[in-house]
């Protein structure tokens, strides 16, 4: 069996269901389950009226429900016709009159707390779930919901819940086997579960990946496909180099490096499940379903390639921090990073010497207090306006000379900071925000010239 995933734009229309439906058809004899996310932008509009309806503003959030009520109508109107999307409204007018009793109760408690916002958050996969598994059985697919609430057992840590694999795997396993020998099409909403006491809870913002994964890996599927809108994972953002190719094998481990230097696509950290029992996971685009996408795998296979990709980040600021008194003396980097842990700033790039060290953040607000807080133990330099830049390959390991390349490839581009991580499967640098473009293009002309055919497009 294979589990297909369906992301917020895959679902976003009737015309997106649309799309999404006939690809599942093209897999029916591979067995698959379908998770969705809540169509687009439906979660953060869930938010937000559970904050309005928090904050006293009831009219605001009822208001922000009706609109969602009307687009969810309007599109099952649209899959359904007007025949079958009849007996169907009932259903959906039912899911709305408890979300809007909820947010009434809300704006009378007048506080909105984790537990709640999950009930609130939970409608929108809720509904999402209904009417895709609705709008694929009027197109021939014997599609079953599945309400993830009665697989998916959680903590009570809610908003970001943990899976209790030792409860979920074996109702996952009770509730879809006897579905797929029947060759019924499961579909079931991502990112919610519920704890053992059946209370609602959610695994964390863009948690349907994650449930996606947590379903394969229960379930020893042969693939996981993650359906989204963009041709999968590219050697750099198409934006910054117009040369950007698709990137059709990745391990697990480099796919990671990329998402923590801004690739948008997926969090992978939240396929580990899948990853741990070795199965494939595909970055998938809905728009463009011929194409192959990107495959993420527990073990990168060989490529001659250095790198797999280039990120950037930018709206950095360096934190030079240096103290000559500190020379021989211990103690000194526990001192600074107690300093940025008070202030809450999370550290992404260090670079040390003997008696200075620079390390960068997130440009922020706290950093000035942070700046006068360090002041008191050394001489504190910030400066705003900087990028990271991070190349990312397993090949890095074990291939000498790959630092003067790059560096070499840069030219007259100032580099301020440079470090090698211990994963030793990337190469990261600091430079001015304004030369991203500039260091992107020479760096990706020179490393992504000849490219790999077994691993590029
Ligand atoms: N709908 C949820 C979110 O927007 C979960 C997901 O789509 O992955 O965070
Ligand atoms: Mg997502």
């Amino acid at each position: 069996m294979l589990v297909m995933k369906f992301g917020g734009t895959s679902v976003e229309s009737a015309a997106a269901i649309d799309r999404a439906a006939k690809i599942v058809q093209s897999r029916l004899p591979q067995q698959p389950v379908v998770v969705v996310s809540a169509m687009a932008k439906i979660t953060d509009q869930l938010l937000a009226m559970g904050q309005h309806a928090g904050s006293g503003q009831r009219d605001r959030a009822l208001e922000l429900s009706r609109t969602v009520r009307e687009r969810h109508y309007n599109t099952a109107g649209e899959l359904l016709g007007t025949g079958i999307f009849t007996q169907f409204h009932a259903e959906l007018e039912a899911e709305f009159d408890a979300l809007d009793e909820l947010l009434r109760g809300i704006a009378a408690v007048g506080e909105l707390t984790p537990r709640t916002t999950d009930n609130v958050l939970s409608f929108g996969e809720r509904l999402s779930s209904k009417i895709v598994t609705q709008a694929f059985s009027a197109r021939g697919i014997d599609a079953y919901l599945v309400d993830a609430r009665e697989c998916i057992i959680t903590d009570a840590t809610h908003t970001r819940a943990v899976p209790m694999f030792d409860i979920t795997n074996p109702r996952l396993q009770a509730k879809m086997k006897p579905l797929l020998t029947k060759n019924l099409v499961p579909v079931m909403g991502g990112f919610i579960g519920s704890t053992r006491d059946g209370i609602t809870t959610t695994v964390g913002r863009g948690g349907s990946d994650f449930s996606a994964a947590i379903v394969g890996a229960a379930l020893d599927a042969e693939r996981i496909e993650i359906w989204t809108d963009v041709d999968g994972m590219m050697t750099t953002d198409p934006g910054l180099c117009s040369d950007a190719r698709r990137i059709k094998v990745i391990s697990f481990e480099e796919a990671a490096e990329l998402a923590y230097f801004g690739a948008k696509v997926l969090h992978p950290a939240t396929l580990l499940p899948a990853i741990q029992k070795n199965i494939p996971v595909y970055v998938l685009n809905s728009r463009n379903p011929k194409c192959e996408g990107t495959r993420i795998i527990a073990h990168a296979p060989s490529c001659r390639n250095a790198f797999k990709a280039i990120a950037a980040k930018k709206r950095i600021t360096i934190v030079d921090v240096v103290a000559a008194r500190m020379l021989g003396a211990h103690g000194f980097l526990k001192a600074i990073f107690d300093a940025f842990d008070r202030h809450r700033c999370a550290v992404d790039v260090v670079s040390t010497s003997e008696v200075s060290v620079s390390l960068t953040v997130d440009s922020n607000e706290a950093i000035p207090n942070l700046a006068a807080d360090l002041a008191k133990i050394a001489d504190v330099k910030y400066e705003g306006r900087k990028a990271i830049v991070c190349l990312v390959g397993e090949n890095i390991r074990g291939t000498s000379g790959i630092a003067a390349r790059v560096f070499t490839a840069l030219g007259d581009i100032n580099v301020r900071m440079i470090s090698q991580g211990a994963s030793e499967i990337n190469l990261t640098f600091v430079i001015n925000e304004d030369d991203v473009p500039e260091a992107v293009r020479r760096l990706h002309s020179a490393f992504f010239s000849d490219l790999d055919p077994e691993v590029f497009s």
